[in-house]
């Protein structure tokens, strides 16, 4: 078995839209970022990276490099996962939690889930998001910006 661990954190501002885990959701905030700024991904990415001893995120989508810009995280996840498959790793689970004050995450779990789910070729019984505030504490507290962890388990087919 392989484990990773993923961190991601970008700003939110206003007139940008928000896509979590690949999924739209209604916000007058979204996220900043050279890409669409998926924070949830980015921090998926890295643990899928990690888990695979593969690096990070910013090795294979530099966020200075053009191509990238705008780009679907999904994008990121795919190359991610092709480089797991490669070594014969499949996903057993992911666990997410992202930290933010608004907006409220809960009604949009589901559909995260699954979404996060179609992307790793998983049943979404093994995708688990969560959603925490800061008790307006701190920039994301202040509503300033949105962060992620997220740990996953490979293991060996
Ligand atoms: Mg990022």
């Amino acid at each position: 078995m392989r484990i990773g661990i993923g961190f991601d954190i970008h700003r939110l501002v206003e007139g940008k839209s928000l896509t979590l885990g690949g999924v739209k959701i209604p916000s007058t905030k979204g996220l900043l970022g050279h890409s669409d700024g998926d924070v949830l991904l980015h921090a998926l990415c890295d643990a899928l990276l990690g888990a695979v001893g593969a690096g990070d995120i910013g090795a294979y989508f530099p966020d200075t490099d053009p191509k990238w810009k705008g780009a679907s995280s999904q994008l990121f996840i795919e190359k991610a996962a092709e480089l797991a498959s490669r070594k014969s790793l499949r996903v057993e689970n992911v666990d997410a939690v992202i930290l933010t004050e608004e907006p409220k995450l809960a009604p949009h779990r589901n559909a995260i889930q699954r979404s996060i789910s179609q992307m790793l070729h998983v049943k979404d019984d093994r995708i688990n998001v969560k959603a925490k505030t800061m008790e307006k504490l701190g920039p994301i507290g202040e509503g300033e910006a949105m962060a992620c962890y997220v740990v996953v388990l490979l293991e060996k087919e």
